[in-house]
């Protein structure tokens, strides 16, 4: 789960990371008011969660309150990359002398948390990162004691931070890493770190993702999910308990267990198709289940059939028929479904299913091909728009 800058820089904050005050707006009129509270100079900027807000004129800065109404009713209502603007942060603006990189990463393929730093912060540091790989410093943590004395040191010299600024410098690092440990974050940023002319190092943006497996350990953090911000149905579904990933394809795949659903997916690929989503629904899962699930599929308008494969273990075979069927009378769209259930209770599910004159299939390559065909004939019988 990924926070807002004005969040990050809320749990940064109580680290001791230095930041100057901001607040939060939604109207060009409160933006104003909290530029008068601030008394000084502002940035203005979009709370999206997409990166490079700066380049699509997403943050501006303004010398008024007067520009800083003007300006955030620029930004309000703002497209960026599929994002419309809700919230500003209005903050104290800084004068910037110098533009550093400063991030903590979970990276699972060396099992480690890398610290990265820059002295080429700023908007362009992917750019820098591609270019000039060397210009990037990348130090991995040690597991168990984590940030040490000599990893600082080692940012702070390579980064050529003013040798009076080191002790802030330290300060900022432990908060930031202290907060990516407590938090369960899988990457704490600050993009600019900026050292001002008059000698201050500040943190200007701040960028915090959460290990969404974490959450139930930190419902403080969980209630800072912007939900305006997620798929639709991928907010249906967590509040269903179902594990759900929107796709580009057409075929709609309902599977218990996720590795069962990965294979789905993947023989859907091979009988020629593109499965719509990823979704798991869980051990167990009951008749109510079923019938979200079938919702939060037919909701996509690209999904032209559907593919329904369920190995019954804990979960009862003939439950999930029972589910299918009831559910197909509250949809609000009628497509092709292709059922294959097996395991526990498959013979009394098969009965129910074939009752129903639902299409089954008693292998997952046979499934896969007729879901694939039913989507395809599907998609061919629609007028061309
Ligand atoms: P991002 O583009 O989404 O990363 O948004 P940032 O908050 O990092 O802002 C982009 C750029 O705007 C920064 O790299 C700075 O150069 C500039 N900027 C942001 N805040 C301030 C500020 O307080 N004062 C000045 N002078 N520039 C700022
Ligand atoms: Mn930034």
């Amino acid at each position: 789960m990924k926070l807002q800058e004005y969040r990050s820089k809320e749990i940064l904050a109580r680290y001791g990371v230095p930041l100057l005050p901001g607040e939060t707006a939604t109207t060009a009129e409160e933006a104003r008011a909290a530029a008068e509270r601030i008394d000084g100079p502002v940035v203005v900027k979009a709370q999206v969660l997409v990166g490079g807000r700066g380049k699509a004129g997403g943050v501006k800065l303004a010398a008024t309150p007067a520009e800083a109404e003007a300006r955030a009713g620029e930004i309000i209502g703002m497209d960026i990359k599929g994002v419309t603007v809700r919230t500003l942060l209005v903050a104290a603006a800084a004068e910037i002398a110098k533009e550093y990189y400063l991030g903590l990463i979970l990276d699972r393929a060396s099992k480690a948390v890398i610290m990265i730093g820059s002295a080429e912060g700023g908007i362009e540091i992917e750019e820098t990162a591609r270019t000039h790989p060397d210009a990037i410093l990348s130090v991995p943590l040690h597991p168990l004691i984590g940030l040490q004395a000599h990893n600082v040191r080692r940012a702070s010299f390579f980064l050529a931070i003013p040798a009076d600024l080191r002790s802030a410098f330290a300060t900022t690092v432990k908060g930031l890493h202290a907060a990516f440990m407590d938090s369960d974050a899988d990457l704490a940023e600050i993009n600019p770190l900026v050292v001002t002319p008059d000698g201050q190092l500040l943190a200007l943006d701040a960028k915090i993702v959460l290990d969404d497996s974490a959450l139930p350990r930190h419902p403080d953090l969980e209630a800072m999910r912007d939900l305006n911000e997620e798929e639709p149905a991928e907010v249906q579904a967590r509040e269903a308990g179902i594990s759900f990933i929107k796709l580009d394809g057409t075929i709609g795949c309902m599977v218990n267990g996720a590795g069962l659903a990965m294979t789905t997916m993947d023989l859907v690929k091979l009988a020629g198709g593109e499965p719509a989503n990823f979704l798991d629904i869980g051990g167990g899962a009951k008749a109510d289940r079923v019938a979200a699930a079938f919702r939060i599929i037919l909701d996509d308008p690209n999904v032209k059939a559907i593919l329904v494969n369920i190995f019954g273990g804990i979960t009862r075979g003939d439950e999930v028929a029972h589910g299918i069927v009831e559910a197909r009378q509250t949809l609000t769209r009628e497509v092709p479904m292709v059922v294959r259930i097996v395991g526990t209770n498959a013979a009394e599910a098969a009965e129910i299913l074939q009752a129903a004159q639902l299409i089954t299939a008693s292998s997952l390559d046979e499934a896969a091909a007729k879901a694939v065909a039913a989507a395809k004939s599907a998609l061919s019988a629609e007028p061309a728009s």
